[in-house]
């Protein structure tokens, strides 16, 4: 389903109509070369060349039928593709013997014993990170792209100068460590998709979420905000004499290399602070599931153990991922009901992803009364020039909370009166749930 609202790669859709009826797999893996496993020394020529290597995932992509986006630069590679069973297989065959996924453990030897045939196996998995979808969810379109990064952290040239400085720590440690240890759990993504499902851990709570609408505003919230994570909570014997730790986790894990490894740089920049050990979740939310989906499925567990509760934001038209009877951390923005439905703010231009159940689809759920009074003023525009058209209320209180830290006024709407009402009410549920997809 095409949404009308947006222009052609300004937003994506985030609900779909099947209409392949060839159910499978959606990946989403990536690669730096320098981060460890390596590429192994005889292939780093190739890497010269991004062009190439685009090349062979345009062949493969065309041969298998595959819809998805794929991301090549010099440092490496970003990649979520999606088609039926049997083309995924076809494809991450192909992509296994190819050079660019030398020293990751993947190749397949029939002549090998079944135990090590199996270790292959696991570690496929493990790295493309199938979880269930079809071509549609990417509008049956593959956009492959040469770019400077494969995701943008908005920092020039930004390179580790070390990747040894932060640990991943694979799903199981990540969950035991936060049943165990005083940590600090952060969000790395955007609000918009930590509001509809996050980490809770049980000694410390609710993870930091950062109000960045992109990622490339994390460094400038890693700046205002940074000392607050390395704090130490002082207790009747003064500050505690262990260091803080910082457990950071993303979708898929790639925002956390970079975005966190300039964190930990930046940090450890002042020598007077108490710096503390930051780790990262190996293969990030998604590994985390599917971690724990098998422990489920193995009586090891129950949903309830799950640390990670509500939905995990996708970008591509299924909206979100998630274990199956996952209660909803978030609420409809219109009648504040639990949800984790997500739909769109309806002001043309608008693409703000909302939390929408589908009673309230049926009407005209806007993210905040200033959107709907911005439309009026465009279609009452008779010059005919077409003026970039400036941020609602709601989008302005975000952004000034991030670049000044304050908490700003909120503006009156129907989904804010709400919230307020259900404050009153004692219910305490957050309704502050307008979410953007990325642009
Ligand atoms: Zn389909
Ligand atoms: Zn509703
Ligand atoms: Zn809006
Ligand atoms: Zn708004």
């Amino acid at each position: 389903m095409r949404d009308l609202n947006a222009p052609p790669g300004k937003s994506d859709a985030v609900s779909y109509t099947c209409t392949c009826n060839e159910p499978g797999y959606v990946l989403l893996f990536y690669r730096y070369w320098a981060n460890s496993p390596i590429l192994p020394e005889q292939w780093l020529p190739e890497t010269v060349d991004p062009e190439r290597l685009a090349a062979f995932h345009r062949e493969q992509g065309d041969l298998c039928n595959l819809s998805g986006k794929v991301r090549i630069s010099k440092e490496g590679f970003n990649i979520t593709v999606a088609g039926s069973e049997k083309n995924i297989e076809q494809y991450v065959t192909a992509c296994c013997s190819h050079w660019s996924f030398s020293g990751l453990g993947l190749d397949d030897d029939t002549s090998a014993s079944s135990e090590l045939q199996d270790e292959v196996q696991r570690n496929r998995d493990e790295f493309f990170k199938p979880t269930p979808g079809c071509r549609c969810v990417f509008e049956g379109i593959l956009n492959i792209r040469v770019t400077a990064e494969i995701t943008p952290l908005g920092v020039t040239n930004y390179s580790p100068s070390t990747w040894e400085a932060v640990r991943a720590l694979e799903p199981a440690d990540f969950h035991q460590k936060c049943v165990d240890e005083d940590v600090k759990l952060v969000d790395v993504r955007n609000y918009y998709e930590s509001r509809i499902g996050y980490f809770v851990s049980p000694t410390s709570g609710e993870a930091v979420k950062p109000p960045i609408r992109r990622f490339s505003q994390w460094p400038q919230w890693v700046k205002e905000h940074g000392d607050e994570l390395m704090e130490n909570k002082a207790g009747p014997e003064g500050p505690q004499k262990s260091k803080p730790q910082v457990l950071t986790y993303c979708t898929g894990g790639i925002r956390c290399e970079k975005g966190v490894r300039w964190m930990e740089e930046y940090m450890s920049k002042d020598e007077l602070r108490n710096q503390g050990q930051i780790y990262t979740l190996k293969g990030g939310i998604a590994a985390y599931l599917t971690w724990m989906e098998a422990e489920i499925a193995a009586g090891k567990k129950t949903a309830e153990d799950s640390l990670f509760k509500g939905r995990n934001y996708v970008f591509d038209a299924r909206g979100s991922t998630g274990l199956a009877g996952a209660e909803p951390v978030s609420t409809c923005h219109s009648c504040g009901i639990p949800s984790g439905r997500l739909s769109k703010c309806v002001s043309p231009g608008c693409h703000l992803v909302l939390v929408v159940c589908p009673t309230c689809e049926m009407g005209d759920v806007r993210c905040c009364h200033d959107c709907l009074k911005l439309c009026h003023e465009e279609q009452g525009d008779v010059s005919g020039h077409r003026r970039p058209r400036p941020l609602c209320e709601c989008e302005q209180a975000r952004e000034r909370e991030l670049w000044a830290g304050e908490r700003v006024k909120e503006p009156k709407t129907q989904g804010w009166r709400t919230k307020k009402r259900m404050k009153e009410g004692g219910q305490g549920k957050k309704l502050d749930i307008r979410i953007k997809v990325a642009e």
